[in-house]
């Protein structure tokens, strides 16, 4: 017997990313939507060089992160070769480090209050470089989870726009962990259609082919991907 035989060898990160790929196009086309509607966001957090070189090799070029710091130290000394690498702000984001936000992601995710509006907008101006935005909607109404409460959404991506001048694309949510997720998808998605938004950024590795039937057109993948994360 060879120590590592083939069958039990855990799959590689291409192997994992072809995975997720194919089940990305047949949640698509069965809900009779386009694949290339879709895009995959690789959520490389905690993830070291290694798994990042595996991942990069495999042609994935869209990443979340959820913290700035972690992000320019996983990222800063890469960006410069590829040039279609799109980085993505997923976690929480302190005002105090907006303009580190601001200089290192194209597009923040966690917009939720009035107070990183500006100064996301602030940064901006200062940096000659405007960040696209989602604003994260805390649709399960969990208090100890970040985003804006679901009936307050509206009044945010307008001042986010208006006041602020900022580019709201779309909406963002992470579903109460317990909960059956689709309702939350759908509340986010019928959010989105009544302030004219077309990114919706939903579903993780458990439950990215739901959010996919409910519209989703940003899924973001990590333990999928990458296997269980490595502990910070
Ligand atoms: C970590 C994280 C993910 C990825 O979660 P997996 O279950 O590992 O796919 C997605 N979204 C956010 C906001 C995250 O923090």
């Amino acid at each position: 017997m060879t120590p590592s035989s083939p069958a039990s060898a855990p799959p590689s990160i291409a192997e994992r990313v072809a995975e997720v790929r194919a089940r990305i196009d047949v949640a698509c086309r069965a809900a009779g939507r386009d694949p290339h509607d879709v895009t995959l966001t690789a959520v490389s957090k905690t993830q070291g060089p290694d798994a990042i070189d595996a991942i990069l090799a495999s042609g994935q070029r869209v990443f979340g992160e959820n913290r700035v710091q972690e992000a320019q130290s996983r990222w800063t000394a890469r960006i410069a070769g590829l040039p279609d690498l799109e980085l993505r702000l997923i976690g929480p984001l302190q005002t105090n480090k907006a303009a580190d936000a601001v200089a290192l992601f194209d597009v923040v995710e966690t917009l939720d209050r009035e107070k990183l509006a500006r100064a996301l907008a602030e940064a901006a101006m200062r940096r000659g470089r405007s960040p696209r935005v989602l604003v994260q909607v805390n649709t399960g109404a969990e208090s100890q989870k970040a985003g804006i409460s679901a009936d307050q959404a509206d009044a945010l991506i307008a001042t986010a726009r208006l006041t602020y001048g900022l580019t709201v694309e779309g909406l963002m949510c992470i579903p109460p962990a317990a909960q059956d997720p689709e309702p939350h998808f759908k509340t986010l998605s019928a959010l989105a259609d009544r302030n004219g938004l077309a990114v919706l950024s939903m579903g993780m590795s458990g439950d990215y082919e739901a959010a996919i039937r409910c519209g989703a057109t940003h899924v973001r993948v990590g333990t999928a991907l990458f296997g269980e994360r490595n502990r910070r």
